[in-house]
């Protein structure tokens, strides 16, 4: 265990953060990694409880509990208390196919669930996870490792987000060979155009692919499984075929004046800034917040990253609408521990508006019920209500240049279903496979990640594309 009372006598320390004023200046990762001793000693706070809830990874009353993936987190706690940093990796390589992403962009549930935060602050999980996978690049220790022999199984795995390459490294480990067709012209799916370089830098996500890639995995992006290249076709060459394609179909809003220019989803915007800053594609009229007033229909994370994009865009003004109200300081009674606490936080956009605009951008309870546009068919104002109080008096205006949905994701493209001829699930428009055998209607025919669960995290995604490449190669055994 680390140190004997370690988690009554030291302080909870995250990682830093870049200062809002200096990094709303650029598109580099806002945190900043812990020193050596700081880590050690952030490791020394785990108690050795016994029963790590950390690592459970359930859905407890709709939230995330314990880290999905397992990660054996009080053992590399005490590896780095002791300064075993390889062993460490070593632990944290068996369960975690891409630390170097989860470190970065979890939400950390596996604090949300450590024993030490039932009675004061959680082992800082994440930023003892960041340290390993950094040293473990600094050391040269994450080096390509093909497997020995191949099997002569081939499979397709289509999609490259974190479940299509978790899915495909550890198919490719066993000794199979691997295709990985992606319809985009870089593979990576949300890590590489959906997620922000603030929070994922995008030469981390290269650094990732050119790895699988020595390892022997075959990447085939600009094929868009389905029209570039038919189902029948894939079914022909390979023994099996897993569906990593996301939950890419946006919710939208269905009011008077949707179809005015300058309302747009906010996949849209981010993956047209993203191009824009890999590639230096222009950015379109309505693809950029510049002199604009922008309003973000949506309180979630999605929501949060368009925040800090328009901020560095140098945007006029920016206001974020929740449809619910703001989340309590403390857990209430009815979110206990080990479930992951839903309390108010500040996260990095939010620090960002307040620094350059002087308020926090996020208004609670807000119903939009129109948007107005000028003589030029463009957005100009959108009139609110109150989800609390549907009275009349709260009716509001507010100027919008420029209008970002972020309200989420329904589920898989309708494409999914006809191209693939897989059924979906009863109760939601996702691929329909039980979380055991990923096996959909089709025999043969795999579904893991958004695809299957809808819209989640990158740490169930690398947990359903592990899960799915062992149902893969059990299948492949039984054939
Ligand atoms: C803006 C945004 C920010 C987020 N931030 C976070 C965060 O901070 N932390 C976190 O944990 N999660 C975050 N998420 C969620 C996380 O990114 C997703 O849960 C995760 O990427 C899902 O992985 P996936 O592999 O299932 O699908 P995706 O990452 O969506 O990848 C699917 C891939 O399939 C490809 N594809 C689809 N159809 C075809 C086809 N027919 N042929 C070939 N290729 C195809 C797509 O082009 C795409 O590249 C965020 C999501 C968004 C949208
Ligand atoms: S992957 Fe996420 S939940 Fe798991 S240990 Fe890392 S930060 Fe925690």
């Amino acid at each position: 265990m680390g140190q004997l009372m370690g988690f009554l006598n030291i302080e909870k320390q995250n990682q830093k953060e870049r200062k809002p004023s200096e990094r709303i200046h650029d598109w580099n990762e806002y945190k900043i990694p812990l020193a050596e001793k700081d880590v050690k000693n952030q490791a020394a706070r785990c108690m050795d409880c016994g029963t790590p809830y950390c690592q459970i990874g359930v859905q407890l009353n709709r939230g995330t509990a314990g880290c999905p993936i397992h990660n054996l987190i009080p053992e590399w706690n005490d590896l780095v208390y002791r300064g075993l940093w390889k062993e460490a990796y070593d632990r944290l390589a068996k369960t975690n196919n891409f630390p170097e992403f989860t470190s970065k962009a979890c939400p950390a549930p596996c604090e949300g669930s450590c024993t030490a935060g039932f009675i004061s602050d959680p082992v800082s999980i994440k930023s003892i996870e960041r340290a390993i996978i950094d040293r473990a690049f600094e050391e040269g220790w994450v080096v390509p490792k093909p497997p020995k022999k191949r099997t002569g199984k081939k499979i397709a795995v289509i999609g490259s987000g974190p479940a299509g390459l978790a899915c495909a490294d550890q198919l490719n480990k066993i000794g199979h060979e691997v295709t990985v067709f992606e319809r985009s012209d870089r593979p990576g799916g949300l890590l590489m155009y959906g997620i922000p370089s603030m929070k994922i830098e995008k030469d981390v996500v290269d650094r990732r692919i050119r790895l699988l890639e020595e390892e022997g995995i075959i990447f085939k992006t600009k094929v868009d499984v389905g029209n570039t290249i038919g189902v029948e076709e894939l079914k022909q060459t390979f023994d099996a075929i897993v569906l990593c394609t996301g939950a890419g179909k946006p919710r939208d809003v269905h009011l008077e004046g949707r179809e005015l220019a300058g309302i747009l989803p906010a996949m849209q915007y981010l993956t047209a800034s993203n191009r824009h800053l890999l590639y230096g594609e222009p950015l379109k009229g309505d693809d950029q917040a510049k002199g604009k007033h922008v309003i973000v229909i949506g309180g979630g994370d999605t929501g949060e990253d368009c925040v800090a994009t328009a901020i560095r865009q140098g945007c006029k003004s920016v206001v974020q609408f929740g449809k619910h109200g703001r989340l309590p300081d403390q857990r209430s009674e009815n979110n206990p521990w080990p479930e992951h606490p839903n309390v108010f936080s500040v996260d990095y956009a939010y620090e960002e508006a307040v620094e350059v605009l002087g308020k926090d951008p996020r208004e609670y309870y807000v119903e939009t019920k129109q948007f107005v546009g000028d003589e030029n068919g463009h957005v100009r104002e959108l009139i609110t209500g109150s989800f609390k109080n549907h009275n009349e008096t709260e009716r509001k205006t507010w100027k919008a240049d420029l209008v970002l949905i972020a309200i989420g994701f329904q589920g898989a493209e309708d494409r999914v279903f006809e191209d693939f001829n897989v059924v979906r699930s009863s109760s939601r428009p996702v691929v329909k496979a039980d979380p055991f055998r990923y096996q959909t209607n089709q025999p043969g025919i795999f579904a893991a990640g958004d695809v299957r669960r809808g819209a989640s995290l990158i740490v169930w995604a690398i947990e359903e594309g592990r899960k799915a490449a062992a149902a893969v190669d059990l299948y492949l055994d039984e054939q």
